[in-house]
């Protein structure tokens, strides 16, 4: 992916896609110490940019990383990085990570490097295989407790309970995977949240060690202006057993239906079709950014 044409927004200016590099000895990769966002642009605007931008500077401040730019500037940059790669469709990449001015588990005064790539990206799964609902595996892999890491940054070190996740359901012919947390609940996939259908209602796991997805909350704006019933809980994995439809949120997944996990089936429905159009609506400018209707 190192090769792709256009450009790269990296510490301030653009820099040819191949040349967007880092040093070996830089903290953010011996010691997970990056953040970084995933975003969509539809139309030629980028959906929540705003929002996007608040978590990446949340998840910094989590990692105790300070980002030498303004939020301003950030979303400019993004804006920019768009229109220099062409795109109108595209998924955005902003990353910031700890240099490589001293090496060891401490970095204190290590600069922080900022970079944002921008592709086109059409579809993160299959798109024959979301037509009935994608395949699950059930990880191993448990989200770790909150006090264990900061969980609800996204942040690169927490990234690699999801990559063991997805190898290994990859490996297993299955699309991606569940994930539990520490408790046993029920959490989410590897890079999207999780909704079940009962009854007319829709059940989602209360994020309180994992990421709170900007497409989640999209979606259940969307699901309460439409009269459905939402409930954010404590879902155990006994309880799939009932479920009717299920379905992933995410910037790249967007709605995604899901019609196995594991043993469990389910079958897209009306719900899921009636949020994957609503979706489908709201990403298109201009839209209604979260933080004006909270
Ligand atoms: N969980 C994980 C682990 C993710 O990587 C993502 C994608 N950023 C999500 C949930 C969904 O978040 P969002 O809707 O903000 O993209």
């Amino acid at each position: 992916f190192d090769q792709h044409e256009g450009d790269i927004w990296m510490d301030g200016s653009f820099v040819p896609w191949k040349d967007a590099k880092l040093h070996v000895l830089s903290h953010g990769l011996h010691y997970a110490s990056a953040v970084f966002e995933g975003e969509r642009a539809y139309g030629g605007e980028i959906f929540e940019c705003e929002a996007h931008t608040d978590r990446l500077f949340a998840s910094a401040d989590a990692m105790g990383m300070i980002i030498p730019y303004s939020k301003e500037a950030i979303n400019a940059a993004k804006r920019e990085t768009l229109a220099r790669m062409g795109l109108t469709d595209a998924y955005l990449r902003p990353i910031a990570w700890r240099g490589s001015e001293m090496m060891g588990v401490s970095a204190q005064q290590n600069t922080i490097h900022m970079a944002i790539a921008c592709w086109a990206w059409p579809s993160y799964f299959d798109p024959a295989a979301r037509e009935k609902g994608i395949r699950l595996d059930i990880s191993e892999w448990r989200r770790p407790d909150p006090r264990t890491i900061p969980c609800h940054a996204k942040a690169a070190g927490l990234y690699m309970i999801c990559t063991l996740s997805k190898h290994k359901a990859e490996s297993k012919g299955y699309a991606d995977a569940l994930m539990f947390d520490w408790r046993g609940h029920i959490a989410e996939a590897t890079g999207a949240n999780v909704f079940f259908v009962k009854d007319g209602a829709l059940h989602t796991p209360t994020p309180d060690c994992f990421l709170d997805g900007i497409t989640r909350r999209t979606v259940i704006r969307l699901a309460r202006e439409r009269g459905i019933e939402v409930n954010q809980r404590t879902i155990m994995p006994e309880e799939m057993e009932s479920f009717e439809e299920c379905f992933l949120t995410g910037t790249a997944a967007e709605v995604t239906p899901v019609g196995e996990i594991g043993p469990y089936r389910f079958v897209p429905g009306e719900i899921t079709r009636t949020l994957i159009d609503a979706y489908a609506k709201a990403v298109q400018p201009p839209h209604v950014a979260l933080r004006e209707v909270a």
